[in-house]
C-alpha cells in the first residue's frame, strides 16, 4: 500500500519526552537542572550561578519572615480612562486577563511585615502582571506604602522587577513617577529609610523614579537596569556602548549601585543594612542585638548625612 492511501498520516505515537516542570535548561550554560535542585537553590543555576526570573510569590517568602506577611490595599483596581485598545482588545479586559492568571493586586504587592524581626513596609513589583508596569493603582500602592513606613516610622523596602510605566494608562502612569518620588522625598526628610533592591529588568519610568531613589539601593547579579533600550542609547549619541553596559556590576563600578548581591545572600544582606540603619548591633557580634530594633527606627547613621549631621534620635 502507498504511504499517501494510508489512513491515519505518518507515525503518530507521542515521543517519549521529559515531563514538564522536572528538568529546566539554564539560558546561560545550557545545563540541564534539575527543577527541585533549582528551587532549592532559589532559582539560581547550580553551575553558573545565572539568576533566574522568581516569582513574585516565591520571592516574598525568601525575603520576610515567615508569617509576617500583612499584604494591604488589594481592593485598589485600575480604571481605564482612555478607552484603551490594542489589536482590538480592550485594556479593562486585559486588566481582568491578567488579574486571573496572576492574582489580584495589579503589578504590585505591598504589605507590612518583619526581616530578621524588624517591622518593615515592603512592597513587590509583579512582573508577571503585565510586565510589571507602573499604572495608576501601582503608583497609588506605592505612594500610600511610604505613607505608612512615615506614619509607622519604619522603613520601607521596595523590590522592583518592571518593564517601565504602562502605556495604556497614558499620562496617568507618566504621572506616577512624579507621586512616588514626591512620596519618597517625605520619607527623606523625615529620616525613615528607604532600600531599593533591583532586579532583573528594572527599566523605563520605575528606573526613572523610585527604583534609583533608596538610601540604599541593592541590585541582583547581571540584572538589566537602565532607562532606555541600548539601540535607542546608541542612535541617539552615535558611539558604540560598552560591554556590560546597563548590567548591575557596570552600574556598582559606575556608582550608580551600591551592593550587587547574590540572591541566595540576599536576604542576610537587607537584615544587615536595616540593622545598620537602625543602629542595631549585627546579628551574629549577638551582644543586644534585639533591643531597640522592634521600633525599627532610623535612629542614626543615616546615607543621607554621612558626615554626621543631627538624626532622629
Ligand atoms: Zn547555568
Amino acid at each position: 500500500m502507498a504511504w499517501w492511501s494510508r489512513q491515519g498520516g505518518l507515525d503518530s505515537a507521542p515521543k517519549k519526552s521529559v515531563p514538564k516542570g522536572i528538568w529546566s535548561k539554564c539560558e546561560r550554560c545550557a545545563e540541564t537542572l534539575y527543577e527541585a535542585d533549582l528551587t532549592a537553590n532559589l532559582q539560581v543555576c547550580t553551575n553558573c550561578g545565572h539568576h533566574f526570573r522568581m516569582a513574585t510569590e516565591a520571592r516574598i517568602a525568601m525575603s520576610i519572615d515567615p508569617g509576617s506577611w500583612d499584604e494591604c490595599d488589594l481592593h485598589l483596581e485600575s480604571a481605564d480612562p482612555l478607552g484603551f485598545r490594542v489589536d482590538g482588545k480592550r485594556y479593562s479586559d486585559a486588566i481582568k486577563g491578567a488579574g486571573k492568571k496572576v492574582g489580584a493586586g495589579d503589578a504590585y504587592r505591598a504589605g507590612a511585615a518583619t526581616i530578621g524581626g524588624m517591622p518593615v513596609e515592603v512592597g513587590f513589583f509583579v512582573f508577571e502582571f503585565m510586565g510589571g508596569s507602573m499604572g495608576s493603582v501601582v503608583g497609588e500602592k506605592i505612594t500610600r506604602q511610604f505613607e505608612r513606613a512615615l506614619a509607622r516610622r519604619v522603613p520601607a523596602i521596595v523590590f522592583c522587577a518592571s518593564g517601565g510605566a504602562r502605556m495604556q494608562e497614558g499620562v496617568l502612569s507618566l504621572m506616577q513617577m512624579a507621586k512616588t518620588s514626591a512620596a519618597r522625598s517625605r520619607l527623606r526628610e523625615a529620616h525613615v529609610p528607604y532600600i531599593s533592591v533591583l532586579l532583573h529588568p528594572t527599566t523605563g519610568g520605575v528606573a526613572a523614579s523610585v527604583a534609583m531613589l533608596g538610601d540604599m539601593i541593592i541590585a541582583e547579579p547581571d540584572a538589566l537596569i537602565g532607562f532606555a533600550g541600548p539601540r535607542v542609547i546608541e542612535q541617539t549619541i552615535r558611539q558604540q556602548l560598552p560591554p556590560g553596559f546597563q548590567r548591575s556590576e557596570f552600574l556598582l563600578e559606575h556608582g550608580m549601585v551600591d551592593m550587587v548581591v547574590p540572591r541566595v545572600q540576599l536576604r542576610d544582606s537587607l537584615e544587615r543594612v536595616l540593622r545598620w540603619f537602625a543602629g542595631v548591633a549585627p546579628k551574629d557580634r549577638g551582644d543586644g542585638a534585639d533591643t531597640g530594633a522592634k521600633n525599627g527606627r532610623a535612629a542614626g547613621n543615616g546615607v543621607d548625612e554621612p558626615a554626621g549631621g543631627d538624626h532622629p534620635a
